[in-house]
C-alpha cells in the first residue's frame, strides 16, 4: 500500500517535471515570430528562424538574420527605427513613428488568437 503511494507521487512528480521541462524547452528553443503592424493593422507575421528581407509597403525594410529582426532601411526623416537594436525576444519591439510601423516579437502561442481575431 505504502509502496504504491510512493509510486503514485513519483509518477505525478515525473509528469509535472516533464510538463515544465516541455514548456521551458519550447520557450527556449523555439524562436518567436515577428509581427509587423502598420497603423494598428497587422501587416504580416514572419518567422524569426527564417532568414528573410521584408519590404514594408515600400517605406521600410526589415531584415531577419540569425534569429534577430532589425530595420535595415527606412525613408522616415528621423531614422530612429534604423538605429534601434535588433530584436529577438518576446515583447521587444521596433517602432517607426513617422510611418506608423510597429514591429514586435511575439511568442508562438498567442499568435493563433491574433490571427483569428484579425
Ligand atoms: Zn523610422
Amino acid at each position: 500500500m505504502k509502496k504504491n503511494d510512493f509510486l503514485l507521487i513519483g509518477l505525478v512528480l515525473l509528469i509535472a517535471v516533464s510538463v515544465m521541462g516541455y514548456h521551458y524547452l519550447k520557450k527556449d528553443t523555439g524562436p518567436g515570430k515577428v509581427v509587423i503592424r502598420v497603423d494598428g493593422e497587422t501587416y504580416g507575421t514572419y518567422d524569426l528562424s527564417e532568414e528573410q528581407t521584408i519590404d514594408i509597403q515600400g517605406t521600410n525594410i526589415l531584415e531577419i538574420h540569425n534569429g534577430e529582426a532589425r530595420m535595415s532601411e527606412a525613408d522616415c526623416p528621423d531614422r530612429l527605427c534604423v538605429h534601434q537594436k535588433a530584436i529577438s525576444r518576446d515583447g521587444e519591439s521596433i517602432i517607426c513613428l513617422p510611418n506608423k510601423i510597429v514591429v514586435s516579437v511575439e511568442g508562438g502561442e498567442d499568435n493563433e488568437i491574433d490571427a483569428v481575431a484579425n
